[in-house]
């Protein structure tokens, strides 16, 4: 144990994956590609609805997951020995959080924000130092340390240090960057065919990763099975995919379908049905990216959504428009704030909810990309980024169904574009028909 407690963690080392940066590069070319794209290839009015539709439906997702995590409260013990933590929380304002947040959007050093420690105000709340002399040692470290010993054996607790790469900043650069490349035409073209080919590859590396996951995840299920005598864990974790599946159910169930059927007039189930063979590839693949040519055909053929909407609402959906992911990301990073008795103010929770909107944003359409971009939203409200590997052993089975519903968000998105942009598509099938007519 270290100083404040925390256990050495066993099995899979995640922070040495994240410090891969594999995810990572996929993450950041995948929003400067998407957002190229969506400067370049589509007309503005399509455009600009389609991303309305993104962000109000991730928003939706988020506050949903929100309202469940909060009431389910899967990470709060219920066993007798529960020691109240009150005054272990970091004394950090909701200024300093939100702050925190547009500090850490614009970094002074690009290269130096792929690397360094997430930057926040917080120093002053590092532990302070153990003395041998335990009648010394201050009230509040005493509290820490009681609660580490007695509950939260398997538990990092609460610290200033928020480690981790600041993938927020590197996300806003390759947002305004896409913009520019996507404007510059002719000669933007040669970096984005450079960063598409980059991006391939990437995506292909880490899947040769991820194929080695599950052993890893093998080993950290036996290790904390091994260290776990506190069953208690095994509720929390339980309660815990129960909130996440139940969010993403009520989402795919009643959220989607009734934006859809008030916009497009249309019976909302079928058009799902249409879409079984991609939410069942997107189940099998975790991967809303690779899962794109049976999306695009369940699209066209079976709800006959036109190809114009459908190749750029598709792919730059499967990048930006995560919902499934969004959810996961809010409902997991209050799971963790729960399981470390971190109690949350209003001004975190609307951080977490702004935050988890980016990740999931940032996250590329590959398998458990949501869990990199984890790290925006746990440090963004002070919590540890290496508390993902709390969330890490049950993520394999949570990414397959989030990955459904961010395929099925795309989906509906499709059609809903497609019924507001049908004036706009009248008019384009019109000039194309005057150009064949006048050649
Ligand atoms: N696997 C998800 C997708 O491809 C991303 C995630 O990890 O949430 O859509």
């Amino acid at each position: 144990m270290d100083m404040m407690g925390n256990k050495e963690r066993r099995g899979v080392n995640f922070k040495g994956l994240l410090k891969r940066n594999w995810l990572l590069i996929a993450t950041v070319l995948s929003v400067l590609l998407g957002v190229a794209a969506l400067d370049s290839e589509v007309s503005g009015k399509i455009g600009l609805r389609a991303v309305i539709y993104y962000f109000s439906t991730t928003i939706i997702a988020v506050i949903l997951g929100i309202i469940l995590v909060m009431t389910i409260k899967p990470g709060v013990s219920q066993t007798a020995d529960h020691i109240d933590r009150a005054g272990t929380t970091p004394n950090v304002t909701t200024v300093d959080t939100l702050l925190d947040l547009i500090r850490n959007m614009f970094p002074e050093n690009l290269v130096q924000a792929c690397f360094q420690q997430y930057k926040t105000k917080r120093k002053e709340l590092e532990p302070p130092k153990v003395s041998e002399d335990t009648t010394t040692i201050p009230p509040l470290t005493t509290t820490v340390m009681a609660a580490v010993e007695n509950i939260t054996k398997n538990y990092k607790i609460i610290g200033a240090y928020s480690d981790g790469i600041n993938v927020l900043g590197l996300i806003v650069f390759c947002v305004a960057f896409g913009l520019v490349i996507g404007k510059m035409g002719e000669k933007g073209r040669i970096l984005l065919e450079f960063f598409d080919a980059l991006n391939e590859a990437t995506m292909k590396l880490v899947q040769i990763i991820m194929c080695y996951m599950p052993i890893g995840i093998l080993f950290l299920i036996a290790a904390k099975i091994i260290e776990v005598e506190d069953w208690e864990i095994f509720r929390k974790m339980g309660l815990y995919m129960v909130t996440v599946l139940s969010g993403l159910a009520i989402h795919a169930i009643i959220c989607l379908p009734l934006i859809f059927f008030v916009i497009v007039r249309k019976n909302p189930y079928t058009f799902t049905l249409g879409m079984a063979q991609a939410l069942v590839t997107a189940l099998m693949i975790s991967s809303s990216s690779a899962t794109l040519p049976v999306t695009f055909r369940c699209a066209e053929e079976n709800n006959r959504i036109d190809k114009r909407i459908t190749r750029f609402v598709l792919p730059v959906g499967a990048t930006i428009n995560m919902d499934g992911t969004a959810l996961y990301e809010a409902v997991a990073a209050i799971f963790i704030a729960q399981l470390n008795d971190y109690a949350l103010d209003v001004g975190q929770i609307v951080t977490i909810s702004i935050t988890a909107t980016v990740a999931s944003i940032g996250a590329a359409g590959v398998p458990n990309a949501g869990l990199v971009t984890m790290v925006i939203v746990l440090t963004a409200v002070g919590l540890p980024a290496s508390d993902v590997t709390l969330i890490v052993a049950v993520d394999w089975l949570l990414d397959r169904f989030r990955t459904m519903i961010n395929v099925l968000g795309d989906a509906y998105g499709a059609g809903i574009v497609q019924k507001l942009s049908k004036r706009e598509l009248e008019r384009m099938d019109l000039t194309s028909d005057m150009d064949v007519a006048n050649p």
